[in-house]
């Protein structure tokens, strides 16, 4: 079903502006949906300047934890991610292909969310890794998240490896648009339908009512009449195997691990941290709230991404 489906590359089609600014002051963080943390500790900076400054080749991953201070709510986090304020939970894959009213919400949902979820912007944090990748210190990083940012920052040695809500591909035939093309189609299918975005899942997911979701009209694939899914992995679905063997690639290329802002609870992204283990690679950690990988990490760091990294100070390696 999946094998029209391009591996690599098909994000950069989508053009956003890349910061250009280095400052770090631009960009002021929502922290809303960032929990309660303390300061860095100095020692844990130089801890952490220590971690990046031996290493050569960095392998970076990324979860939601990093896009909390650009005001995208995680799923986990204690008391502010969703799981703790809302009970909704994510569409499941086999639902959405099965049936046509599950499209039906999920569509119309994120019809509504979509003009303020895609309007969030990189924070300090994505500026700072994409500078690392620049200075030839960050070899590759790989977010869990499908908000764009990292790409919305510049960053290009990237694998998104849940997919991006930027981009929708037709089930049947392959066909890939992008997501805001798909918005212009949604308003003219239902120029009278009008809902309110009240709040926006990290998925773009918003809350509807079932009367609101009935009268919602889905267009098919302009190509051949098939469903349209976003190019997005949800949840009881599994990540493409060529992807999954091109991270191991890049992963055994480096020669220690960050992990931010992820509570590394799902699978598709913990296998590396098994991975880099397995090769004794020396794992750091930047997470507020304790992570699945904690016990077998060389360092710890409970701090928010965006207020720790900038304090890091990385050279130019590539001239
Ligand atoms: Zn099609």
């Amino acid at each position: 079903m999946f094998s029209a489906r391009k591996l690599s590359g098909v994000c950069r089609a989508i053009r956003f502006h890349p910061f250009r600014s280095h400052s770090v002051s631009r960009t002021s963080p929502n922290l809303a949906f960032v929990p309660a943390c303390l300061p860095p500790d100095p020692v844990e900076v130089e801890q952490l300047q220590h971690f990046v400054s031996n290493s050569k080749r960095l392998f970076v991953m990324t979860g939601a934890g990093i896009s909390t201070e650009s005001g995208i709510p995680d799923y986990r986090s204690e008391g502010v991610g969703l799981y703790a304020r809302t009970d909704r939970r994510p569409v499941q894959h086999a639902e959405f292909v099965r049936s046509a009213s599950a499209r039906q919400r999920y569509w119309a949902r994120n019809f509504v969310g979509w003009p303020q979820f895609s309007s969030h912007q990189p924070n300090t944090a994505h500026l700072v890794l994409r500078d690392w990748e620049k200075l030839g210190k960050l070899h590759w990083l790989v977010t869990q998240n499908v908000d764009a940012l990292h790409t919305k920052a510049g960053s290009q040695r990237l694998t998104e490896l849940h997919g991006c809500t930027h981009r929708v591909f037709c089930l049947a035939c392959g066909d890939q648009i992008l997501r805001s093309e798909l918005q212009k189609y949604f308003e003219a299918l239902n120029p009278t339908w009008k809902a309110e975005a009240l709040e926006v899942a990290p998925d773009g997911d918003v809350f509807l009512t079932d009367e609101q979701v009935r009268s919602f009209k889905v267009p098919a694939c302009r190509k051949c009449g098939g469903i349209l899914k976003p190019d997005v992995t949800f949840f009881g679905d599994t990540v493409n195997r060529e992807i999954v063997d091109f991270v191991h690639q890049r992963l055994a290329e480096s020669d220690s691990m960050l992990v931010a802002g992820s509570s590394m609870q799902v699978y598709s992204g913990y296998r590396f941290a098994l991975a880099a283990r397995d090769k004794q690679l020396p794992i750091a950690i930047l997470n507020i709230g304790p992570t699945r990988l904690d016990h077998f990490a060389s360092l710890k760091l409970n701090s928010r991404c965006g207020e720790l990294l900038p304090l890091i100070v990385v050279h130019d390696t590539t001239s």
